[in-house]
């Protein structure tokens, strides 16, 4: 998808997603707990619209490789809160 990989790091993904083609992105996409909070967050919501449209998103191919670790995360969170195992 997208060759740009000039961008910042610490990443902003609020807008625009990990980008292909970054070395760095690609580490993020494959080790979530990498992101600060503020894009965990973002990256969290973002996959919650994925889920539920996925035709919107995802942005970027290493985006969608997060957004597929989030969202099997998701999916074991709400195992966790049934079980009531969510620790303290
Ligand atoms: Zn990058």
């Amino acid at each position: 998808m997208s060759a740009a990989h000039n961008h910042n790091h610490p990443p902003c993904i609020r807008e625009d997603g990990l980008q292909d083609g970054c070395r760095r992105c690609t580490q993020h996409a494959e080790n979530l707990l990498s992101l600060d909070d503020d894009n965990l967050h973002a990256l969290i919501e973002r996959t919650r619209l994925w889920m539920a449209d996925k035709g919107r998103y995802p942005l970027s191919d290493n985006e969608l490789i997060a957004m597929r670790l989030v969202e099997k995360h998701l999916v074991f969170a709400r195992v966790m809160e049934r079980l009531d195992t969510v620790a303290v």
